[in-house]
């Protein structure tokens, strides 16, 4: 029954977000089906992404290549005097796709959680200060975290540290509308949900 290499990937699988074992097993027996050429093809895709995808120094997404500032960081003709903080690259590509933002962009990784606070360590926090402190030409700083305990806790964390600089430099901080609540909606938010918050921003 417990045969390795079907378990040992079922558990690969479980790794990842919202599967559970039985979905797991599933993903296995689904790849079995599939021919010799998918799954070489598959499995040496996913050895790519330890040798051709990079993670921003700068924004700190996710992307192509092996450089070290994304694309979207490299491009002169975005706005630095707005700073979007997303909680994650899916949030990040959904603005993109949109096409209504075009200023600077910083993911920080996650939420904080009063229930779990070593997700702080993971959480970019000292470097989006050390962003912000470095680059003068950030006029506002827009949240766009979900309206959940965690995004209240990361949002109230990031204007306390903030406070200095929001003094010193006159520097804004405001929030999407509440259009966008919950959860994952940021991610899957269409164009006109996303544009009414930004302007609706306070
Ligand atoms: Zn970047």
């Amino acid at each position: 029954m417990n045969d390795p290499v079907i378990s040992k990937l079922a558990l690969f699988f479980q790794k990842l977000p919202g599967i559970g074992p039985r979905q797991a097993k599933r993903f296995v027996y689904a790849l079995f089906e599939q021919d010799e050429r998918f799954i070489k093809d598959f499995a040496s895709t996913i050895l790519k992404l330890v040798d051709e995808v990079s993670r921003c120094k700068r924004c700190f997404r996710i992307f192509s290549g092996k450089a070290k500032y994304c694309a979207i960081c490299e491009n002169p003709s975005r706005d630095e005097s707005k700073l979007l903080i997303l909680e994650k690259d899916a949030d990040l590509e959904n603005m993109e796709k949109n096409g209504i933002f075009n200023g600077s962009y910083f993911i920080l990784g996650g939420l904080l959680s009063p229930l779990k606070p070593e997700r702080k360590e993971r959480l970019h926090l000292g470097d989006l200060k050390k962003r912000i402190e470095d680059t003068n030409a950030i006029k506002e700083v827009i949240l766009a975290l979900s309206a959940t305990t965690e995004g209240d806790m990361t949002r109230h964390f990031i204007e306390t540290m903030l406070e200095g600089l929001t003094k010193k430099r006159g520097l804004k901080i405001t929030n999407l509308g509440r259009g966008l609540s919950t959860g994952t909606e940021l991610e899957y938010s269409d164009r006109d949900t996303l544009k009414n918050a930004f302007e609706n921003r306070k």
